[in-house]
């Protein structure tokens, strides 16, 4: 089993890497178009190997944007009502999307674990993306993920090899 890549090393290992990824997408673009099976085989062997547990950085830094619909399936969970879940861990950011009032996520332990897990918004269960159809769109988001995520940074380091 090959080594899981510390998150923190990644903002240097990203910035050393990111022009070349971004040369990577302007030459391949066309290519990258057909490649979504290729890239979704990679995130299944990284995500695989990778233990979120040991890492959590996505949830200790970034800042989920929550629906309506993920505020009434954390407020069922919580047997909260969803007015007092929105004043109590939510509000309204710069650019106007519903996220949690401050990061570490208030659901993250101790231990890593979210204790919402099966009630924890969309945007959390998607991430980092890397299985996304059409991956070639998000590539530019990608690479900004990959400062954050080593699933992001190995899928993008290994397709761009
Ligand atoms: S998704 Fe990425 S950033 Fe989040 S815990 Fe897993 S490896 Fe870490
Ligand atoms: S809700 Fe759960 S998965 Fe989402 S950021 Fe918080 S701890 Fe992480």
């Amino acid at each position: 089993m090959s080594k899981q890549i510390d998150y923190k090393l990644l903002p240097a290992l990203v910035a050393r890497k990111e022009a070349e990824w971004k040369r990577f997408l302007i030459k391949n673009k066309k290519k990258l178009e057909g490649l979504d099976l290729h890239v979704h085989s990679l995130h299944y062997e990284v995500t695989e190997r990778i233990d979120c547990l040991t890492c959590a950085n996505c949830c200790r830094s970034l800042g989920p944007r929550i629906t309506d619909k993920d505020v009434e399936r954390m407020a069922k969970t919580l047997r909260m009502k969803a007015t007092d879940l929105i004043s109590k861990y939510l509000h309204i950011d710069e650019d106007g999307d519903m996220v949690f009032q401050s990061m570490p996520c208030p659901f993250l332990g101790a231990d890593n674990y979210c204790a919402i897990y099966e009630s924890r918004p969309k945007a959390c269960r998607e991430y980092p993306h890397t299985d996304r159809k059409r991956f070639y769109q998000i590539f530019n988001l990608s690479v900004k993920n990959a400062y954050t995520c080593p699933i992001v940074y190995e899928v993008l380091d290994n397709l761009t090899k």
